[in-house]
This record gives C-alpha cells, sequence and structure tokens, in this order.
C-alpha cells in the first residue's frame, strides 16, 4: 500500500521535532452514510521552530487546515495519506476540517448495518496504524497525548469511548452531540469510539482505587444471546488477580467490553473500551474449547490496560513483548484464578502448536524482530509474536523464578508508567531482582529463530538395563543455534491398558548432547517422555521402544498433557516426513474415542483434516478419506448425547464428507428423520449440515437462499456467502472469485467466509483455473486494497487444496520473478510455498509407506 506506510527512521525524526500535548476530537456521524465529518484540533510543542514535519489523516477530503493561525491550503499540503506542516513554531495549534470515510474493511471505523433491523452499528479499530483514518493525528506509538472526542450521533444510540460516555446534548431533532472529558496520556492507536442503538449490561468492581464502572455491550439483535454474567464474573477475576500481581491499581476510569460485528481479530485493547469479535456471543452451543478461548481472550485484553496501555512499547519493534505479556499474564490467571485449571494444558495444544508451525517457515524470525516500517509490524502478528514469545517469556519466569519476576514487574510499572519503554527497561527490572545476567538468555532466545528439536538416545545391554542415555539436540539447517533448556524427563510403565508414570526428572539440557545418568543401570521405562510437564520450546521425539508403547496404547495417559505431546510429537514427525501420514490417521482415529479435552480434541481433528486433505500420496487420499469419514461417523453416533465430543464429531465429519451417501445422512440430520440423540440442531449446526452437503453437490442454490431467509442475520449473510462457495461447480468458484477477488464490495466478513468455501474443494481439480490467475492478481490486490483484506484474500484464496507440484513450481516463479515486490507479500507468497512444499514431501512420505 504505497504511501501509507511510515517507516521506523520517519517516526524516530518526527518525534524529536513534534511533543504533543493534547487533541479535541469533534466528529459528526450525521452527515452521510459513506462519510462523516471529522475536525481536530492539536497542540504540540516543537523544540526546533522553523522545521517541518507531518501529520497523518486518511480521509475522502480537507476542506480546511489551519496551523497557527495560517490557512494551508489542502490542494499542495494534503496527498490523501498526509499533511504537511511547513515551519513549526515552539508551541503550536492545528485545526484540521475534513471529511472522512467509513470503512467495510474492520480498519479505520467501520460502518454495519444489522440487517435484522437496519440499524446501523460503528466501531473503531486503530491498530496497527488506522486512527488516521478517523482523525488526524501524529499516529506512532511513542507519541503520546491527551484526547477529547466530541461526538454528534443520532440521539437513541450509545456512544462509548475511552473516557465514560457523558450526558449527551439535544442539537436537533433525533440529535445529539456527546462531550467527553479528556482521556489520560496515552498512544492514539488505543483511542476508541463505538456508537450505535447497542444493547448494555452494566455491573462494577470493587478495586485499589474504589467502584470502577462495567458494561458489556453488543448489538439489540444479539442481546437474547448474552451471558453477562460469565463474562462480568471472568473480568473481576481478572481485576483482582493483576492488581494485585502487578501492584498497580487498574489505570483508567471505567471498563466497558463492546461487542462487535463484522471484526477481523479476537479483540482490542482500546483503554477502558475493549472492543471483542461478535463471534463470542455465542447463538448456538459452542465448543468447550471456543468458552475456554473467550475467557482468555477476556483476561488477554485486561492485562494489556496495563502491560501495554499504561506502559507502552516506544516502537512496532517490541509489539511482541506486548502481546507475549499479555498472553503469559492471562493463562497464569485464566490457569491459578479461574475454573480452567488446566490453561497451560492448552496453551501446548493450540498457542505452542501455532509457535512450531510459524517458526518452521522460511519467513520465521526472531522474537525481536527488525520492524522497520508498518508493513513489517503488519504481518508480525503472527505465531512468533504471540505464542512463541509468551512460551519462551513462561521459560524466562522459570529462569528468574517467579517471585524476582513479580518483583521486577512491579518495580517496571510503578517506574514507567504512563511512559514508554523498550526491551531492555524491563530486562533491567528482571536482571535486579534476580540477579541474573540476562544478556546471553537474551541473545540465544530472543534474536535468533528456529526450533531445536530434543531426541532421546538409549542404549541397554541384553537384560534390558540402560547403559547410556542422552538427549541430542538438533537444529534446522540456516537456524544453527543450539540452546539451553530447563526441562523434565518423564519415565512411564504399561499397566494393564494403562501408562503409569514411575519417575520424572528434572535437568538441564544444554549443547548438542546431554547425558541422563540418573538412568543408567535402571530397567528401561516402557516409554520415556522427553519435556514431560512441557517446561520447554522444542520439538520432541520418542525413541523406538517409547514411540512402539505409545501407538500400542493411545488412550494409555490419564491426563491430557502427556497424551497432547506424545500426539504433538507424532504430528511434527509426520509434518517432517519422517513418518507416512497414514501412521498418523490411525493413530488420531484411535485416539479420539474418550477424549474429554476439548480444545485437544479440537486439534486433532484439525490435524486430521490437514493429514488427510495435504500430506496422504495421492493415490492413498480416497481410500484414506472414506475411512476416516466412516470413523468420524461412527465415533459421532456413540459419543455421549449432548457432549462436547459429539458436537465436535459431527462438525468434523461433516466438514469431511464427499459421498451423496454421507451427504444424504447430512440432509436426514438437518430435517430430523435421523436423530441423534442430545445433538442440538441450531441455527449453526443447520449450517454446519447444509454447507456439507453443499460442498458435496447436493444441496441447491434455492435451499442455501431459503436458509437465509430462515437466518436473517449478518451471521447468516456469511454462511450462507460460505455455503454458495463450498459448491463443487466451476460457476459457484468463479462467483466466488469474482465477488471476492475482483469487486471490493464485500465488507470484510462476508469476505472472508466466501473465501472458506472457496477453498473447500471435494474435488481439487475445480481449483486448477486459479493457480494462474492468484498469481496473476496478487500486486494489483497487494496495491489496491487494505492491508486487512489484502491479507487476507492473498491467503484464502491460495488453491492450497490442490497440494501439486505444479502449484509448487507457479509460486516458486512467481516468487522468483518478484524479488522487487512488496516485502509483506513476499512473505505471504512465501509461507504459503513453504506449506505445499512441505505436503509434498509428507506425500512422498507416505508414498514410501512404513519402511520408506
Ligand atoms: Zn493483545
Amino acid at each position: 500500500m504505497p504511501g501509507k506506510n511510515l517507516t521506523r527512521d520517519e517516526a524516530i525524526a518526527r518525534a524529536a521535532l513534534v511533543s504533543v500535548d493534547h487533541y479535541d476530537v469533534a466528529l459528526d456521524l450525521t452527515t452521510s452514510e459513506k462519510t462523516f465529518r471529522s475536525t481536530t484540533t492539536v497542540t504540540f510543542s516543537s523544540p526546533e521552530p522553523g522545521t517541518s514535519t507531518f501529520i497523518d489523516l486518511i480521509a475522502e477530503s480537507v476542506q480546511s487546515i489551519t496551523l497557527n493561525g495560517e490557512q494551508l491550503d489542502p490542494a499542495t499540503h494534503f496527498d490523501g495519506v498526509r499533511i504537511q506542516l511547513p515551519e513549526l513554531a515552539g508551541q503550536n495549534e492545528l485545526t484540521i476540517d475534513a471529511t472522512a470515510l467509513y470503512m467495510n474493511t474492520g480498519e479505520g471505523l467501520h460502518r454495519f448495518v444489522d440487517p435484522v433491523d437496519d440499524e446501523v452499528y460503528l466501531y473503531s479499530q486503530f491498530e496497527v496504524a488506522d486512527c488516521r483514518r478517523m482523525f488526524a493525528v501524529f499516529e506512532q506509538p511513542d507519541l503520546k497525548a491527551t484526547y477529547a472526542f466530541t461526538v454528534t450521533a443520532p440521539s437513541h444510540w450509545e456512544v462509548v469511548s475511552n473516557s465514560p460516555t457523558p450526558e449527551p446534548t439535544p442539537v436537533r431533532d433525533g440529535v445529539a452531540t456527546w462531550a467527553f472529558e479528556a482521556t489520560p496520556r496515552m498512544s492514539c492507536y488505543i483511542t476508541a469510539l463505538v456508537a450505535g442503538p447497542y444493547a448494555v449490561v452494566r455491573d462494577e468492581v470493587e478495586t485499589r482505587k474504589g467502584t470502577v464502572p462495567l458494561g458489556i455491550f453488543c448489538r439489540k439483535s444479539m442481546l437474547q444471546h448474552l451471558d453477562a454474567d460469565n463474562i462480568f464474573d471472568c473480568t473481576k477475576r481478572g481485576f483482582a488477580f493483576f492488581e494485585n500481581e502487578f501492584d498497580s491499581e487498574y489505570p483508567f476510569a471505567k471498563y466497558d467490553q463492546l461487542f462487535t460485528p463484522e471484526y477481523n481479530m479476537g479483540a482490542m485493547e482500546n483503554a477502558g473500551a475493549v472492543t471483542i469479535n461478535e463471534i463470542y456471543v455465542f447463538r448456538a452451543k459452542v465448543t468447550e474449547a471456543i468458552i475456554e478461548r473467550r475467557a482468555l481472550t477476556i483476561l488477554h485484553e485486561l492485562a494489556h490496560m496495563w502491560f501495554g496501555n499504561l506502559v507502552t512499547m516506544k516502537w512496532w519493534n517490541d509489539l511482541w513483548l506486548n502481546e507475549s505479556f499479555a498472553e503469559w499474564a492471562s493463562t497464569t490467571c485464566q490457569a491459578e484464578a479461574t475454573q480452567w485449571e488446566t490453561a497451560w494444558t492448552t496453551f501446548g495444544t493450540s498457542e505452542k502448536a501455532w509457535a512450531y508451525r510459524q517458526d518452521q517457515l522460511s519467513s520465521t524470525h526472531p522474537i525481536v524482530a527488525p520492524i522497520r516500517d508498518l508493513e513489517d509490524v503488519e504481518v508480525n502478528f503472527d505465531g512468533i509474536t504471540y505464542a512463541k514469545g509468551a512460551s519462551v517469556l513462561k521459560q524466562l519466569v522459570a529462569y528468574v523464578g517467579r517471585e524476582p519476576f513479580v518483583a521486577g514487574l512491579r518495580a517496571y510499572f510503578a517506574k514507567h508508567a504512563w511512559g514508554n519503554t523498550t526491551l531492555s527497561d524491563l530486562l533491567d527490572e528482571l536482571a535486579a531482582t534476580s540477579g541474573r545476567d540476562l544478556d546471553t538468555w537474551s541473545k540465544l532466545w530472543l534474536e535468533t529463530a528456529g526450533v531445536n528439536t530434543l531426541r532421546p538416545e538409549v542404549e541397554v545391554d541384553d537384560q534390558g538395563v540402560v547403559t547410556s542415555a542422552r538427549i541430542v539436540q538438533t537444529y534446522a539447517e540456516g537456524y544453527e543455534t543450539l540452546r539451553p533448556h530447563r526441562l523434565a524427563v518423564g519415565l512411564y510403565a504399561v499397566q494393564g491398558d494403562a501408562l503409569v508414570r514411575t519417575d520424572r526428572l528434572e535437568l538441564d539440557v544444554d549443547g548438542e548432547s546431554t547425558d541422563i545418568p540418573e538412568l543408567v543401570g535402571r530397567a528401561q521405562p516402557d516409554l520415556l517422555l522427553v519435556n514431560d510437564d512441557d517446561l520447554a520450546y522444542a520439538k520432541i521425539r520418542l525413541d523406538e521402544r517409547s514411540l512402539a508403547t505409545a501407538l500400542a496404547h493411545p488412550r494409555g495417559f490419564q491426563d491430557s498433557l502427556p497424551r497432547a505431546l506424545v500426539l504433538g510429537a507424532a504430528w511434527d514427525m509426520t509434518r517432517d516426513a519422517e513418518t507416512p501420514g497414514r501412521a498418523f490417521v490411525d493413530l488420531v482415529l484411535a485416539s479420539l474415542p474418550g477424549e474429554t479435552d476439548s480444545t485437544l480434541l479440537r486439534t486433532l481433528l484439525g490435524q486430521l483434516q490437514t493429514t488427510v486433505a495435504m500430506y496422504l500420496a495421492p493415490e492413498h487420499r480416497d481410500e484414506s478419506l472414506a475411512r476416516t469419514v466412516a470413523a468420524l461417523k461412527e465415533l459421532a453416533t456413540r459419543a455421549e448425547p449432548g457432549s462436547d465430543a459429539q458436537l465436535q464429531l459431527v462438525t468434523a465429519y461433516a466438514a469431511m464428507l464427499t459421498s451423496a451417501e454421507d451427504a444424504a445422512y447430512a440432509r436426514a440430520l438437518l430435517e430430523g428423520t435421523e436423530v441423534l440423540e442430545g445433538l442440538a440442531i441450531d441455527t449453526e449446526m443447520r449450517w454446519t449440515l447444509l454447507t456439507s452437503m453443499a460442498a458435496a453437490g447436493a444441496a441447491s442454490e434455492e435451499e442455501i437462499r431459503a436458509e437465509r431467509e430462515r437466518d436473517n442475520t449478518s451471521t447468516g449473510r456469511e454462511r450462507e456467502a460460505r455455503a454458495l462457495a463450498a459448491r463443487p461447480s466451476a460457476e459457484a468458484k468463479a462467483a466466488a472469485w469474482a465477488a471476492g477477488v475482483e469487486s471490493d464490495e464485500l465488507p470484510n466478513s462476508v469476505l472472508d467466509a466466501t473465501s472458506l468455501g472457496f477453498g473447500r474443494a471435494v474435488d481439487p481439480s475445480v481449483l486448477q483455473p486459479y493457480v494462474e490467475k492468484y498469481h496473476a492478481m496478487l500486486l494489483d490486490v497487494w496495491e489496491k486494497r487494505t492491508h486487512a483484506i489484502a491479507e487476507g484474500i492473498v491467503q484464502q484464496f491460495y488453491p492450497a487444496a490442490l497440494a501439486s507440484r505444479e502449484l509448487l513450481e507457479a509460486t516458486q516463479a512467481w516468487l522468483d520473478a518478484h524479488r522487487e515486490a512488496p516485502a509483506a507479500l513476499v512473505r505471504l507468497v512465501s509461507e504459503n510455498r513453504d506449506s505445499i512444499a512441505r505436503a509434498l514431501r509428507a506425500q512422498e512420505r507416505d508414498a514410501a509407506g512404513q519402511q520408506g
């Protein structure tokens, strides 16, 4: 997106010239359906009078620019993205009167019309650099200021921002103005405006600073589904935990959580006005995994009020610390202060798996990444920034000790409140409280990329007694770093059908080989589990005997954590083409019965789908698919009525079915001629079944349109788009492509749904024409669409289901021919290439069979 970028060098230079005091922002939201009036007055000082700088604004037009009483001509000073400010004074007052655009991409001020009642709902989303779409602003995190918003809007609306909502003043019939008090000093990316006839539920929480008002908002038509009590309960636990842990009172005047439609991410930590994806208001039965995830999200955003909002990174290169800290703090709170005591198991199963996947792409990067500009950071909301960072932070806590860690944090908050910091400010405090040298640790863990593999090697005599045992550490080519790991090794024995832990050793692993002398002279355990308890960030392998034991007793572990670790190792071995995909399918199918850990079940079902679709040799695919679908149906039929497993198994069955017979069964469930006891055929399950029928070519367009009539909501609109695009005909794929890629009419959420349907192909050959079309459209889409939209298209319209050599070669050819393309685009395309290259290696391994 040329022109909209901002480099780190520019930000540093501007911060040296500008010190911002205060913004008065007046918004009139009653002017039209496409645009709104935005008037900003900003006061700022400059230590170098006479120099020039710029302020950011993305707007349709600018009516006037007044700098220190002097008019500047918008025609020559505004280029659509920036306003040039010549001849600064020591103290400056700048007023900009502009016409800004509502967005339909989830960036800036997003406008949504509820199909249920035609009401208009607005919400803002400003990270990384989109508040310039709402008002003129020096858009970088270290130019903190105070903000006073004045909003003119329909008088029946709720208007919410960072400061408590004031009483509105009537302006004219049906229109009122809300004049908010100034915020505390903060970064612009956490300012917010949410407005519309939102429904609200109120409560309050006792804190160190006294009573803090709490609010939960959602669209009126969603209120019937809102379980506010659960959300308030989780929120209050978070307030108590964080105030105590950080020894610092909640920084803001109130805490509102707003569930907003057509939202790109999970949530956003706007100061005192958190926005959350509306999928977390449950309009139908959802999995336990999603409910747990929502709680984590609530705590994650709350943790940001201190780490991120009270103390803020100077530049986006410390985004990782912001996000990793929130991940670590929220998981700790969830494990210690809520019902989800196994939160760290979930962290291992989903977050860490994300980190390992990301860390093995060619685009991987050190946790502390060089962030040269906004484009670099836009693509860095990834598995390194969130999940690997949090894993390593967890290890840092172990390394310095929990008490010194918390003491360091408290000193950090006390010293830097309302300011900006870098990583070293935190490490300095932790070094001081722990007495540890963190320079070496930081270099090995934060400044290098890649994941190590840890493999046990055990030798025994003819009596089966261990004569030597060691853990061998390796690295991937190109990432030649060996790291220190504090970890545990579990010794398990087969007792009946169970695998019982008989001992646990904890040790430091470092270098290429680390002996385990405690094992020597003992009988070889049936199963040796490296990284038991999941303390380390590393891929693990099992020795031959242990692997055989695990495969023979897939349900042997009583706890879900060792089971998840062994299955995770098997998954890695499949992805790394060390074992054939069919063996993984067998292992998962044997492991599914009786699985009650919702996130583990969800993970396994996802891996099963990926394996069957991508990692099997083409000649094995049909047979394995048929076997898998039949097994899922059988398991779903036998699952406990109404259970989480039943819901997940039926959903996975629907996602994978291809045959007319299975589509007919799905129809029978939908129409009620077949009944699975306890399975609610609610709004979402209806769409799940109908979409599976559509994908198999067994549901007509009329039928899909009729379902939309029945569910005439914004979610219904998304589900309709997905089902239509999932149909197997060339015409359906062409229509999805035209709507999503060639037109910019679709709002973000409908576009996302369309791409999901497009990628679903019972016979992937229907996507063959898109090998060429995909690569041909990339530069154009990248240039013309906003970041969030372009990224979604690049990732989700890739015809990955083909998983063929031809696709790999076409993508590589594009990369070879476009070395000068924007780095962020190249990165996304190369990640697509990597996933196909990995799939082809796995397919070759699968073709070779067990002996390979
Ligand atoms: Zn976050």
